[in-house]
C-alpha cells in the first residue's frame, strides 16, 4: 500500500500518518519526492483497513501496490533511484563505471590499479577480499588483510571501494571497508545475509542469482529495502543456460523490464557474463545501448598471471580502448 500525501501536506501531518501506520503494527517508509511525499507501507500479511489512514489530514490517496515486491517497484516509487556517493552517482542519467581485478592479490597490484584507474577518471574500484570459488583449493582471497589493502587504496587515491560480502561473520569488517557492499550471484537468495545488509549504512550491489528470474531478483532487493536500506544497485552478470560458448549467458533482455518494473539502478558485468576478455567490449557496449546505468568490468595489470578470472580480465590498454568507446557511445544515447 502507498499513501500519497497532498503536495501542501505539513511535516506534522506526515508524522501523524507515520505514527498511525506504526500503531497498526506495520512499517512506514517515507519517500519524499520532488512535489510531494509518499509513504510506503510494508509488513502486512493480510489486507490493510485503509479507512483509518484515508481520513487523516494531508492524505491525498491510497494506492494498492499489486506487485509482490513493494518498495522495489515503480508503482511505489515513480522516479529513478539515484545513489550519491562522494566519488560519484549511480542511477538516473549518469553512467557509472566500476573496474578492477577480480581479487585483491597484493598491495602493489591493487594500488597500481587504483592509481591508474583514477588517472582515467574511474572513481570506483572493484576487488574481492573474500572470494566465492568453486574449488576449495583455489585462491580464496586475502580476507581481512585484503580489506586493509582496500582501505589503504582508498586513503591514497580517494577511489570508492566495491567489495563482496560472503557471510554474516565478516559483515562488520566488510561494511566498514567498503563504499558499496557487493552481494554475489551465489548469495542472492541468502536471506540472512540480505537482512544483515538491509541494516548496513552502505549501498548494496546485488548481483543476479545465476538462475534467478527477474521477480526473484527484485524480491531479494526487497529484503534489503524493507530493512531500511534504500540504496540497492542491481547487477546483471549472466545466467546459466545450455549455451557453452560463454561462461554464462549475459541476459541483456532483462534491462528494459527491470527499468519498467523498478526504480533501482541496473548495471551490467560483461566480464562474468562472458568469461572471455575478447567478448567483454562488445557486450559492454551492448549493455549501454540496452539502457544499463553502468558497467562493472574486471581489469588487471597482468591478466595472464591473475590469481582468479584472468581469462575474462582486460589489461590496462584494452580497458582504455573500451573506455573511449563507452564514453563515445554514452554521448549519443
Ligand atoms: C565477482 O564479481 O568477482 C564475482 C565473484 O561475481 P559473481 O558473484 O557474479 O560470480
Ligand atoms: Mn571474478
Amino acid at each position: 500500500m502507498l499513501v500519497v500525501m497532498q503536495s501542501h501536506a505539513t511535516p506534522v501531518q506526515i508524522d501523524r500518518v507515520l505514527e498511525a501506520i506504526l500503531e497498526m503494527g506495520l512499517t512506514p517508509h517515507a519517500m519524499p519526492g520532488p512535489t510531494r511525499t509518499a509513504i510506503g507501507i510494508t509488513g502486512n500479511t493480510g489486507t490493510i483497513d485503509s479507512r483509518n489512514l484515508e481520513v487523516l489530514p494531508g492524505v491525498l490517496e491510497l494506492i494498492r501496490v499489486t506487485k509482490p515486491y513493494k518498495l522495489a517497484s515503480r508503482e511505489m516509487h515513480r522516479h529513478d533511484t539515484v545513489i550519491s556517493l562522494p566519488q560519484g552517482t549511480i542511477g538516473g542519467s549518469s553512467l557509472a563505471i566500476i573496474a578492477g581485478p577480480c581479487a585483491v592479490e597484493n598491495e602493489a597490484m591493487l594500488l597500481r590499479t587504483a592509481e591508474w584507474l583514477m588517472t582515467r577518471g574511474i572513481r570506483f574500484l572493484r576487488a574481492g577480499a573474500f572470494k566465492p570459488r568453486t574449488s576449495p583449493y583455489a585462491f580464496q582471497g586475502l580476507g581481512l588483510e585484503g580489506l586493509e589493502i582496500l582501505r589503504r587504496a582508498r586513503e591514497r587515491t580517494g577511489i570508492g571501494i566495491v567489495t563482496e560480502l560472503m557471510d554474516t561473520d565478516t559483515a562488520d569488517a566488510v561494511e566498514d571497508a567498503a563504499d558499496i557492499i557487493q552481494i554475489g550471484t551465489r548469495n542472492m537468495q541468502n536471506y540472512s545475509l540480505l537482512r544483515r545488509v538491509s541494516r548496513a549504512r552502505k549501498p548494496v550491489l546485488l548481483k543476479r542469482g545465476m538462475s534467478a528470474t527477474l521477480e526473484e531478483w527484485l524480491m531479494s532487493a526487497e529484503y534489503v529495502l524493507s530493512g531500511g536500506n534504500y540504496e540497492v544497485i542491481l547487477c546483471e552478470r549472466g545466467v546459466r543456460t545450455f549455451a557453452d560458448h560463454s561462461r554464462n549467458t549475459l541476459d541483456l533482455s532483462v534491462i528494459p523490464p527491470v527499468k519498467k518494473l523498478s526504480h533501482l539502478p541496473i548495471i551490467v558485468d560483461p566480464s562474468h557474463g562472458t568469461g572471455k576478455r575478447e567478448d567483454v567490449p562488445p557486450m559492454a557496449l551492448a549493455a549501454l545501448a540496452a539502457g544499463a546505468h553502468g558497467l562493472m568490468i574486471e581489469v588487471h595489470p597482468d591478466p595472464d598471471h591473475a590469481l582468479s578470472d584472468g581469462a575474462q580480465s582486460l589489461d590496462f590498454p584494452g580497458f582504455e580502448r573500451l573506455l573511449a568507446k563507452v564514453r563515445n557511445l554514452a554521448e549519443h544515447l
